[in-house]
């Protein structure tokens, strides 16, 4: 399947000169989700994982399913003042603004083969912030996965030590 074909680029949002990857018309689709997740899937099962993390929002919709299938616990990563229990935190960047990420203090127990997933792989910021976080906790970081990397941005620099599946690429 062509996923690429189930992508609407949305010119000049959120702001001029970007190119937003709008995946909610892959979603729309249920066969072309279905075998979008079904693709992380059979790469998760591969690399063993324990538990999927997942920034908000866009990588609950793509880990959830994911985790769902293999019957794996989905820890969220949130943005600050979101989660309600003890928490840790990091600063990040990403392609347009920097913010603060949050996940539960007991989301991720030491040992666990931890599988990173998220919408889009731009600058790498998210991912770079979340494995961070898992690190804090112990957590081995097995693999990342993204339904679109865009390559020209180079965010695959800042994961050299881990596996990424990607299932497009612009
Ligand atoms: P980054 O931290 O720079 O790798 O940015 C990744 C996050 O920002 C992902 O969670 C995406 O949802 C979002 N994002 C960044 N750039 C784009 C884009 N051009 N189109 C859609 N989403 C984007």
């Amino acid at each position: 399947m062509n996923f690429k074909d189930y992508v609407t680029i949305v010119e000049d949002w959120p702001k001029e000169g970007i190119r937003f990857k709008d995946i909610t018309t892959l979603m729309d689709n249920g066969p072309a989700f279905k075998a979008a997740v079904d693709e992380i899937v059979a790469y998760a099962k591969e690399q063993e994982v324990d538990v999927i993390v997942g920034p908000e929002a866009r990588g609950f919709i793509v880990g959830c399913p994911v985790s769902y299938a293999l019957e794996v616990g989905f820890a969220p990563v949130r943005k600050e003042g979101k989660l309600p229990r003890e928490t840790i935190k990091v600063d990040y960047g990403l392609e347009y603004g920097s913010d603060v990420l949050t996940i539960h203090k007991d989301a991720i127990k030491p040992g666990q083969r931890v599988l990173f997933v998220d919408d889009l792989l731009a600058t790498g910021g998210t991912v770079e912030a979340t494995i961070d976080l898992v690190e804090q906790l112990g957590g081995e970081v097995v693999g990342c996965a993204f339904l679109i990397e865009l390559s020209y941005l180079n965010g695959r620099e800042k994961l050299k030590d881990y596996d990424i599946l990607k299932l497009m690429e612009y």
